[in-house]
């Protein structure tokens, strides 16, 4: 989508730290990071909300969720970690383009804010 931050992003006009990519994924770390691990995993395909799935993207959310505990796993979070995703205003989405956070490398707190 034209005015994507996160499909610039994607597509290479917008630089970022990329940490893993596949032909379905891509996953970055997050330029305001809120804990010591903060990677952003993306579908490549432009999704603006949860909201807006349809079932043709069952699939790669699955693979959004195996590939953020892959990372997981990589980024020696064996301790624990977060898998989010914030949906539109009240839920904090800031970035309409579907995306997941991966937090780890501290301990947590619930509920969220
Ligand atoms: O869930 P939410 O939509 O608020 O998350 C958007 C995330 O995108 C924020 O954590 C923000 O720091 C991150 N971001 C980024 N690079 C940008 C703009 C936003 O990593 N250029």
């Amino acid at each position: 989508m034209q005015d994507c931050l996160f499909c610039k992003i994607v597509a290479g006009e917008i630089p970022s730290q990329v940490v893993y990519q596949d032909e379905k994924v891509y996953a970055f770390k997050d330029i305001a990071p809120v804990a010591p691990v903060h990677v952003l995993i993306v579908p490549k395909k432009h999704i603006s909300s949860l909201e807006d799935l349809g079932p043709e993207d069952a699939d790669i959310m699955g693979h959004i969720v195996l590939t953020a505990a892959k990372l997981a796993r990589e980024l020696g979070l064996a301790r624990g970690y977060r898998v989010v995703a914030n949906c539109q205003e009240e839920g904090g989405q800031t970035v309409y383009h579907v995306h997941f956070h991966l937090i780890g490398g501290r301990s947590m707190q619930w509920p969220p804010g």
